[in-house]
């Protein structure tokens, strides 16, 4: 079957000679649609402005896109409006909740628990409260399969525990933590549940208040939307009682020249000049999402992952990170050759037009876990087709001829 996304992507149209990028590497971002791209132009040729200063029409029409872009976000977590800070990415969001929730409410004696699958993002914030405040860092180890145990919960969720933050996906193992489990646990103990959706938001629906985390961080760059824009969602007793992250305009109620009051809700969070032009391409890119609908979308990238990791499987030279099962993986599959440094891996993929990535993907207490120094990665989003599997599982059976292994 032609996809029928792959039209709405620019970047990925075929150049004169037919040949067309083949583009796994959308787990560190993904490419944009139109749809976006027009949003954004949009945006800045009619209706640019700084919102919340000006009371002409011009900027009122920008505050209108800067708050209906918030509507949307809450309603892809399916939260309030009040509860969708924007940020510049994931990185930013969980930076905000460890420095006005982490310095602030946890103490030594209190333990903040994480995967040690967790990205630097979801993890050095977190060395950084502990050092501030005397908590301690506890860690949660997967078993063989890449997957938490009931058991290991239980072991690490308890009295003690304060701040549970995890990955919902990991962006090396692609699997999916037991949040329903981790949350039952931290809320018994009194502890706040921090959700990493920089890797689930793209490919299956997160709502929180299903899930009934207390705080969502994600990457607008990571589902079709431009750079330099990400969302927080947190619970709005908890945005009142966290003291400002960034101070300076807009996010205050009065000034004195000694003190200073804050504005209400996601506000008191927002400092300075908005980048309205991303917020405007992230709800565009959520409506791209909507338009194609999340079945389709998982079925699609379900079906990817499977071919993928049947062609791999024949490999036996080749060794896929995590239960391989591609029904319980989503967007990533992580391997190595053998004998083959990944750069190499990836830099011959490179020279057959096949965009990978390989390194240690932010993640080095997870490489360390996993006894290795780096891998390689290939990650799909909508306009992959199974050539492009194809292609990649081609150009690896032509990595060790390469090497003269
Ligand atoms: N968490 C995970 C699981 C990620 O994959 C990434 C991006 N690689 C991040 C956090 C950080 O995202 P960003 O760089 O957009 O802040």
């Amino acid at each position: 079957m032609q996809n029928p996304w792959i039209k709405d992507f620019p970047i990925l149209s075929a150049d004169e000679n037919g040949t067309r990028l083949v583009y796994l590497d959308s787990a560190a971002t993904t490419q944009h649609p139109t749809q976006v791209l027009d949003a954004v132009t949009r945006y800045y040729t009619h209706d640019n402005a700084n919102p919340h200063r000006g009371v002409y029409d011009l900027a009122m029409r920008a505050t209108d896109a800067h708050e209906g872009a918030r509507h949307r976000v809450a309603q892809f977590f399916h939260a309030e409006d009040d509860e969708i800070v924007f940020t510049q990415n994931t990185t930013e969001s969980l930076n905000l909740v460890a420095y006005s929730y982490g310095l602030h409410f946890l103490h030594a004696g209190d333990e903040i628990v994480i995967s040690v699958a967790e990205h630097h993002s979801d993890l050095v914030p977190w060395q950084r409260v502990a050092e501030a405040t005397g908590a301690a860092l506890v860690y949660l180890y997967p078993g063989p399969d890449g997957r938490l145990t009931t058991d290991e919960l239980d072991r690490k969720i308890t009295a003690k525990t304060k701040l549970v933050a995890i990955g919902m996906v990991s962006n090396v193992l692609g699997l999916r933590a037991p949040v329903e489990e981790i949350v039952a646990r931290a809320h018994a103990v009194g502890a706040v549940v921090v959700l990493d959706c920089a890797q689930s938001a793209p490919h299956m629906p997160v709502d929180v208040k299903a899930l009934d985390v207390d705080f969502a961080a994600c990457s607008a760059h990571k589902l079709y939307a431009p750079m330099g824009m990400g969302a927080l969602y947190a619970r709005r007793e908890l945005l009142d009682k966290m003291p400002p992250f960034l101070s300076g305009g807009d996010m205050i109620g009065a000034v004195h020249e000694h003190s200073a009051t804050w504005a209400e809700g996601p506000r008191k969070f927002e400092a300075g000049t908005r980048n309205v032009g991303g917020e405007v391409g992230f709800a565009a890119a959520l409506d791209y999402i909507d338009h194609i609908g999340w079945q389709t979308m998982m079925d699609h990238e379900h079906a990817l992952l499977e071919r993928m990791l049947k062609g791999m499987a024949d490999m036996p030279w080749l060794t896929v990170y995590g239960d391989p099962t591609a029904a319980k993986r989503f967007g990533v599959v992580s391997f190595n050759v053998q004998d083959v440094h990944p750069h190499d891996v990836a830099t011959i993929l490179d020279a057959g037009g096949v965009a990978i990535r390989a390194g240690h993907h932010c993640a080095q207490p997870l490489m360390d876990f996993l006894g290795i120094g780096s891998c390689c990665r290939a990650s799909v989003a909508i306009y992959n087709t199974p050539e492009d599997i194809d292609a990649l599982l081609n150009n690896l059976e032509n990595v060790r001829k390469v090497m003269g292994l």
